[in-house]
């Protein structure tokens, strides 16, 4: 499986398939510390404190969220309520370009 290309691009491990990606196909997560515990939300800056990722499949966010590895990779408790509809946005504006 060569890419040939140039330089070394880091590959993320998605939470819902186990499929490395470059980090330009994945969209990123991080935890929100609310009053009521840690939170999993979609990190848009990229860089925020711990990460977990997950490719642009909203299967694989469901299978991420059914599975509890975004909460345990992330040690949240829960995940934010709207995370898959914030999902569904960032895929739109990727589309968009
Ligand atoms: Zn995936």
């Amino acid at each position: 499986m060569s890419l040939g290309g140039r330089g070394h691009v880091p590959l993320r491990m998605c939470a819902g398939c186990g499929g490395r990606f470059a980090k330009g196909s994945l969209v990123r997560f991080t935890v929100f510390e609310q009053s009521s515990g840690r939170t999993v939300v979609l990190d848009r800056s990229g860089s925020r404190g711990r990460g977990a990722y997950t490719c642009l499949n909203p299967d694989c966010l469901e299978k991420a969220i059914k599975k509890r590895a975004l909460v345990s990779r992330l040690r949240a408790a829960a995940v934010s309520p709207n995370l898959m509809e914030e999902f569904q946005r960032v895929l739109e504006e990727r589309a968009r370009g």
